[in-house]
């Protein structure tokens, strides 16, 4: 009973992210301006990465926290992928949004709240665009794998998975990562199953390891939370590593890179 993962993660009519190039993600939590997206922007391109992260409709705990800058941040979202030739990840968080991020965003997120949305994962099966499920911070691993079924069997096959932690009773880190879901992904399902270090740590200081870890698991890829002042983050400013520690960690990842499977 063991899966094989498929050969390409994700296409796109100009770009093929297969398995040995992983999926590698990065950006700030929320767009918060056009100046702080570009900059980011410069150092994911450099980095050699190409997928830019940025929440624009954000799913926030507290409804007296940023929201995002919406539409706008669509747009700004729309214009650095141009800029810089990037592909664009972002959250969904209403079923009457899909036209609008069928024009603006190349891989649709559902976040962890929604992924038992099933009206949701039914309505996005048909939306033509690839999709990235967070695992619900309460959810198996076999909800997960039914999660991604909703969107499969309603006919959407560009489907990669994200472990973004669970909820336990450890409160050092925000979630616990549960990395072990990565290899049993690969041994039920042929999906792509990548990892995020930000916001099952919550802390920067470990986004590095975990990343790293994550690597070693056999995870397709990694999304990670970048923010060029994350003292000033409008969200998610603990988690959120300085370019400079990007940069490090990318690093990292490079020597590492020839002894991954
Ligand atoms: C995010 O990636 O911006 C996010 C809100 O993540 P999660 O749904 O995993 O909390
Ligand atoms: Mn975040």
């Amino acid at each position: 009973m063991s899966a094989i993962t498929r050969p390409v993660i994700v296409h796109f009519p100009d770009l093929e992210v297969r398995r040995e190039d992983r999926l590698m993600i990065a950006g700030p939590c929320s767009v918060e301006s056009r100046d702080q997206l570009f900059t980011v922007a410069e150092a994911v391109k450099e980095a050699g990465f190409h997928f830019l992260r940025g929440g624009a409709f954000k799913p926030r705990t507290s409804p007296y926290s940023f929201q995002g800058l919406q539409e706008e941040g669509l747009l700004i979202l729309r214009e650095a992928a141009e800029a810089f030739d990037l592909k664009i990840v972002s959250e969904i968080i209403d079923v009457n949004h899909v036209s609008l991020f069928q024009d603006t965003v190349d891989i649709l997120q559902i976040g962890t709240r929604n992924m038992s949305n099933f009206q949701m994962l039914k309505q996005l099966a048909g939306c033509g665009k690839p999709i990235l499920l967070k695992r619900g911070y309460s959810a198996r691993v076999e909800e997960l794998l039914l999660a991604a079924e909703y969107l499969t069997s309603g006919g959407n096959d560009q489907v990669i998975l994200c472990e973004r932690g669970i909820r336990t009773f450890e409160n050092a880190t925000r979630a616990t990562l549960d990395l072990s879901s990565v290899p049993i992904v690969k041994k039920l399902s042929p999906l792509p199953i990548i990892v995020d270090p930000s916001h099952s740590t919550g802390r920067s200081d470990l986004v590095q390891s975990m990343t790293l870890a994550a690597l070693v698991a056999g995870a397709d890829g990694v999304m990670i939370e970048v923010h060029p002042n994350p003292q000033k983050a409008l969200s998610d400013g603990l988690q959120s590593l300085t370019l400079d520690a990007f940069r490090d960690c990318v690093q990292e990842i490079r020597r590492l890179w020839p002894y991954l499977k």
